[in-house]
């Protein structure tokens, strides 16, 4: 997953946590040729739904207990499909049968002696979000995990059938393979199936090889990614594919598919990986300029392999009923994010410059953040905690990619890289058919360091929340790192965007927007003489206006609350405010540069 929001980087839309089901012990009686069907047409997008039916023969008779998921892997958060189900129903031939819930998403429903059964219901489409399912009048995006029900307790191994039926001249756009009939896709066991989501409808769908694979790209809506920025997004692709390709050196797939949308009420963008697809979803500002777009189409394919294939342990298998914490999620997430900067610069789609541009943003978004570990920011994003530490294993797990990468490099010299780290793990435990455990993850990098120690680092960096040590790191890769201290003003409020403006998430205790009673909910809509809009970070602007204004001079604020505009009397506060420098060091020795060029260009020494 990547989420990048245009107001308050650190902080996707806030959800409410709910709390955790009681676990289901049941087993449900044996079911077998299982077939889905699933109708999205022009009729079923008027009402925003998408009709699902199930059947399958049973064996015995047990009750058949089916449950849908809770949440969609690489999307950390128990969301519970079931709430967007209507009209659940249960019948053999012209029989209806009976069922009752036991859970949240789970059902049970008795066969009565019916040798097959035919369950179906309609689900709401209306949550644009890359785990969720979302409609419109000539288009829908779902995932097998809003959809498709599983038996509980039976093996997630048998093979499943999908058909999609739509509309004539609309199209399908999935990872699932073709099955023999139209409209008809197969997927191996219930964890494929559920792995790559569904676009449908009016789509735009163009598609090229590279490096030897099939790479599709499909668009919605029509025209909103076409002509030189279509072109310019398959430049950027062929550039980082080749560099992201020589980490492990495999090719997993016979074809991947990238799935947009663009949509101008979604603010910044954000993407949910899959072993042979993702799925994106952008405000269309960011299809014209800047490297996001790349930037999140990298991580997201990088995470083909490290997430998807190279797990931790703790998320393998998935179980879809339930939170997986794991303490890893910076390894998954943050060094994947290291990689997308890393294959955007090997592979000449970016510069130097804007990789040491890139490393100072994530330095600063850390020094923003309330010192925490990153062990324990990825254990805890389940929750969403409040200080938004939750999703700090992203850049401060990428930044702890690119120091454990210098370390081993140094310990080498430039031998060997972070690269044969993932390259091992991924030999190792994926094509083992297990996950890593955090032991697995040091004695790893430990061996790609020649036997190097990493176990301080891991207690005082990863499990620790001491400062990181770049200005002794970095000069090791031929860079300087310079920090410089001054006083800018601060408001003391995380935001985010809605649909409806700038929400205020998290209100920083002593600061402006403490002592004038701003409150987590409100919507800013000036600060000071700065007017607050989606589009654009006010941050920035309020710095630029307030920098020479004395410490306790007035400012005051407007906010909504509850539907009122309030006005609130505020002072200025001043903050400390650290800048970082990072450059190359033109006194670098040769062993520093070679290293510096290692990491820029994916070599090692031979
Ligand atoms: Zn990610």
């Amino acid at each position: 997953m990547r989420s990048r929001s245009l107001v308050g980087a650190l902080l996707p839309l806030a959800f409410a946590p709910l709390p955790a089901r009681p676990q289901s012990v049941v087993t449900s009686a044996p079911i077998s040729d299982v077939r889905y069907d699933v109708t999205f047409d022009s009729v079923t997008a008027q009402s925003r739904q998408i009709m699902v039916r199930m059947s399958f023969r049973v064996s015995g008779a047990d009750p058949v207990v089916l449950s849908l998921p809770a949440w969609t892997p690489g999307a950390y958060e128990l969301s519970y499909f079931a709430r967007n189900v209507l009209n659940f129903t249960a019948t053999a031939g012209d029989r209806t049968l009976r069922w009752d819930k036991l859970d949240f998403d789970t059902w049970r429903i008795r066969p009565e002696g019916a040798p097959s059964i035919t369950v179906s219901f309609a689900y709401v489409a209306e949550a644009l979000d890359n785990a969720m399912a979302w409609s419109r009048p000539d288009f829908a995006l779902f995932n097998g995990t809003n959809v498709f029900l599983y038996a509980e307790g039976r093996p997630m191994d048998q093979p499943a059938r999908v058909t999609i039926r739509t509309t004539p001249g609309w199209q399908v756009a999935t990872g699932l393979a073709r099955g023999a009939q139209p409209g008809e896709f197969t997927a191996p066991n219930f964890h494929d199936l559920v792995d790559m989501p569904v676009f449908v409808g009016r789509l735009e769908v163009d598609s090229a090889q590279i490096a030897g694979k099939w790479y599709r790209l499909a668009t919605y809506p029509v025209g909103a990614l076409s002509g030189p920025s279509r072109a310019a997004f398959w430049g950027h692709m062929r550039g980082f594919m080749p560099p992201l390709i020589d980490v492990t050196g495999e090719v997993p797939w016979e074809a991947y598919t990238t799935l947009m949308i663009f949509d101008p009420e979604y603010p910044g963008g954000s993407a949910l990986e899959h072993q042979n697809s993702h799925v994106g979803i952008y405000n269309p500002g960011i299809a014209q300029a800047g490297p996001l777009l790349p930037s999140i189409t990298a991580h997201e394919v990088f995470h083909a392999w490290n997430v998807k294939r190279l797990r931790p342990a703790d998320l393998w298998p998935y179980a879809y009923d339930r939170a997986q914490p794991t303490t890893l999620l910076w390894v998954s997430e943050g060094i994947t994010d290291y990689y997308a900067d890393l294959g955007l610069v090997r592979g000449g789609v970016t510069m130097p410059a804007q990789f040491y541009q890139t490393t100072r943003e994530k330095i600063d978004n850390v020094a923003g953040a309330p010192p925490t570990a990153l062990e324990d920011a990825s254990l805890s994003t389940w929750i969403h905690p409040a200080d938004g530490s939750g999703y700090l294993y992203y850049p401060k797990g990428s930044l702890a990619g690119l120091l454990l990468d210098i370390q081993i490099r140094d310990a080498s010299d430039n031998r060997s890289s972070l690269d044969a780290v993932l390259r091992d793990l991924y030999a190792r435990f994926y094509r083992a058919g297990k996950g890593f455990t955090v032991d697995d993850w040091w004695q790893a990098v430990s061996r790609a360091a020649g036997g190097k120690s990493f176990d301080e680092f891991h207690r005082r960096f990863i499990d620790g929340r001491d400062p990181f040590p770049y200005a002794t790191v970095l000069p090791l890769a031929g860079l300087s790192f310079q920090a410089d201290t001054s006083r800018t003003p601060r408001l003391g409020t995380t935001t985010n965007i809605d649909s409806t403006g700038v929400r205020v998430s998290a209100v920083l205790p002593g600061s402006s927007a403490a002592e004038a009673g701003v409150r987590i909910g409100d919507y800013l809509i000036r600060v000071g003489e700065v007017t607050i809009s989606r589009d654009v970070d006010f941050g920035p602007a309020f710095r630029a206006r307030y920098a020479n204004q004395p410490e306790g001079s007035p400012l005051p604020l407007t906010v909504r609350r509850d539907g009122r505009t309030l006005s609130l009397p505020a002072r200025l506060r001043l903050a400390e405010n650290v800048s970082y420098t990072i450059a190359e060091d033109p006194s670098a020795s040769p062993k520093a540069v070679r290293i510096r060029d290692g990491i820029l260009k994916g070599t090692t020494a031979r």
